[in-house]
């Protein structure tokens, strides 16, 4: 299933079937792969729940949401937020995700480039030692000391940058809608899951 936040005044709210308004709607600029957006919510509490027990709370429960959809391929929306009685609870929720975005960052490497054909190499930065190997796709050798490499970065899959990406992007968005004083609101899209029955875990 994938979740979509939005916030918008709250006169510009309307009832389902209705669709939310387009004017004046805060969203979230998430990425497409909708398990790294449940992941990015994975550990962070809201109000002494865990986030993504909340979101199935609201739109799988007993009580279905009634209100607008955000368009299209999405069901009704609830209020996940209400400023101002939520607001200090959105904000740790902020704060909590762009940790966990730090906590989980990546590991620091080294990069090295074959001066030969250009396959690039790695090293965690820890793990590096002066030595030479041989490029694996050309056998040119290749110094792997710290002088000759073009620089530092995150050893980090693109999963697991869509998952940061997204704690950044939902931290914002949180403390925009509250810095406004409007309602943030979630709503399923995909397949909905079975009323009742608590949907399977994105693998
Ligand atoms: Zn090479």
């Amino acid at each position: 299933m994938a979740f979509r936040f939005l916030a918008l005044p709250a006169h510009r709210l309307v009832d389902f079937p209705k669709t939310l308004p387009d004017e004046e709607r805060l969203e979230p600029d998430l990425p497409p792969v909708h398990e790294a957006v449940e992941r990015a919510l994975a550990g962070a509490e809201f109000r002494d729940l865990k986030a993504r027990d909340r979101l199935r709370a609201l739109l799988q429960g007993d009580r279905p949401p009634a209100l607008g959809s955000p368009g299209k391929g999405f069901g009704a929306s609830a209020i996940f937020a209400q400023p101002p009685q939520d607001l200090p609870a959105l904000l740790r929720l902020a704060d909590e995700l762009e940790h966990l975005a730090r906590r989980e960052a990546g590991e620091r490497a080294l990069v090295w480039k074959c001066g030969q054909c250009s396959a690039r190499y790695a090293v965690p930065v820890a793990l590096v030692r002066q030595v030479s190997i041989r490029c694996e796709r050309c056998g040119n050798p290749v110094q792997l000391s710290s002088q000759e490499s073009l620089g530092e970065e995150a050893l980090i899959d693109p999963f697991q940058g869509a998952v940061n990406s997204s704690r950044h992007q939902l931290a914002a968005f949180f403390r925009e809608a509250m810095a406004r004083g409007w309602p943030v609101l979630v709503a399923e899209g995909g397949t909905p899951a079975p009323r009742g029955r608590p949907s399977s875990p994105a693998a």
